[in-house]
């Protein structure tokens, strides 16, 4: 059986302009979306063949590398034996492999899975989580404590704790109660801890929610892991659960496996997302404690956990997470992330006194440098940089004036040092 679409002499950019619209996107100063046809490893290839080296694995999702032939098998197994199935009452090998895998490598605190479909869900589950779980404790506590300009998502929770004023400066009125934190820094320390021993003594503090140790979207922020433990053992002593949000740093990209292990306090829940499916299939999972999971139960069904999402714990994706999570725990990927770390590091000694370089930072295989210029986040100067990369075959996204790579960990050296060496040739020309 085939079917044909209709044929066309449009192109693909053409006929994407009739329905499609696209995210974070003002479609009235940007028109046109380049269509990529496909990918392989770290490279992008566009309709007239044309390669980009992906420097930022697609929203750091596909960081084994796109089409992993690995994954890609494990995958189409799944395929050929179970694709979906309800998981309220019903269970299947692929999660049930999965919970194991997981328990293998989270923080040894960890004890439950719940499914959902991405970051932002995964942000909702763990907040509605932490909010029931103090009703179920006969408890009133109703606000959530975040960093200021953390990013967690678009969902109304989500984007509630979320503190880039575009993302939810529209719904500003019609979100959850949230208290914010400065993230934290040598200088402030002391008046974050004060400021967060206040909140906490009003005894309705619910969850504390924080990107830990690098803010993705807020230009990749970085913190140190000192000042952190000190804010989450306040909150630990005052009966407000952490949520580490490691949709973004976790499985390997700072070095470990995930950045809260760089903490002595482990997180009561952690939400995972992006690489957890190796850029496959959507997915998203949030962990917790056993006490956690044991507030949930009773014997009248007012306590459980009334959450659900039809694709809940999709066996194809299960099978992606899997996969993923057996390469990196492989010798390959973890010598790759020793490699690609090395040579961010000689690459941050060859640019950082450069005159246009204000300053830069790393953690594992995330770099990222601010530019010694004036720029909007969203002006047109970041859409001259980001087609001077493109130009150059390496796709990279300037958040503002922040230059910064997040690449698959199967980038080869030659496509890395190819990254490095356009982000230098900017740095001549801006
Ligand atoms: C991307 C991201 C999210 C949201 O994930 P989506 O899959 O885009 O909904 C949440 N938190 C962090 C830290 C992220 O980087």
């Amino acid at each position: 059986m085939n079917y044909l679409l209709k044929p066309t002499k449009m192109t693909l950019q053409e006929r994407d302009k009739k329905h499609l619209w696209h995210p974070l996107t003002q479609h009235q100063l940007h028109p046109t979306a380049l269509p990529i046809v496909k990918a392989k490893g770290a490279l992008l290839f566009d309709e007239k063949g044309n390669s980009y080296v992906d420097g930022i694995a697609s929203w750091y999702t596909a960081m084994y590398g796109h089409c992993n032939p690995y994954i890609l098998e494990k995958v189409t197994a799944q395929m050929h034996t179970l694709d979906q199935i309800v998981f309220a009452g019903f269970t299947h090998r692929p999660a049930i492999d999965l919970s194991e895998a997981l328990m293998e490598i989270l923080p040894g605190n960890q004890e439950k899975i719940f499914f959902s479909d991405n970051g932002s869900t995964a942000n909702e589950v763990a907040i509605k989580m932490a909010l029931q779980y103090h009703h179920n404790n006969g408890e009133k506590r109703s606000t959530i404590v975040a960093f200021e300009n953390g990013f967690h998502g678009d969902t109304f929770g989500a984007m509630s704790a979320s503190g880039l004023s575009v993302y939810n400066g529209p719904f500003e009125d019609l979100l959850l109660d949230v208290k914010r934190i400065p993230t934290p820094t040598n200088e402030n320390i002391e008046e974050v801890l004060a400021q967060l021993q206040k909140l906490v003594e009003t005894n309705t503090i619910a969850a504390f929610i924080y990107e830990p140790l690098v803010q993705g979207a807020n230009s990749m922020r970085m913190f140190s892991p000192v000042h952190l433990d000190k804010i989450l053992s306040l909150c630990k002593a005052n009966n407000v659960l952490c949520i580490a949000d490691e949709v973004m740093t976790g499985f390997g990209k700072t070095g470990k496996h995930f950045a809260s292990e760089y903490l002595q306090e482990q997180p009561d829940i952690i939400s995972l997302g992006k690489s957890l499916t190796a850029g496959f299939v959507p997915m998203a999972i949030t962990s917790c404690t056993q006490k956690i999971y044991d507030a949930f139960l009773d014997n009248s069904i007012g306590k459980a956990f009334f959450h659900a999402h039809t694709y809940t714990a999709n066996a194809i994706a299960c099978a992606a997470a899997l996969a993923g999570i057996q390469l990196l725990q492989s010798p390959e990927i973890q010598e790759n992330i020793q490699r690609i770390s090395a040579a961010h590091t000689a690459f941050n000694s060859r640019i950082q006194d450069h005159k246009k370089v204000a300053t830069t930072r790393q953690i594992g295989v995330i770099f990222a440098l601010d530019l010694n210029i004036e720029m909007d986040r969203y002006g047109a100067k970041r859409q001259e940089i980001f087609d001077f990369f493109m130009e150059r075959g390496v796709c990279l996204r300037p958040l503002g004036k922040t230059i910064y790579m997040v690449p698959p960990f199967v980038i080869t050296p030659a496509e890395l040092e190819k990254t490095h060496t356009a982000i230098e040739a900017l740095l001549e020309i801006v």
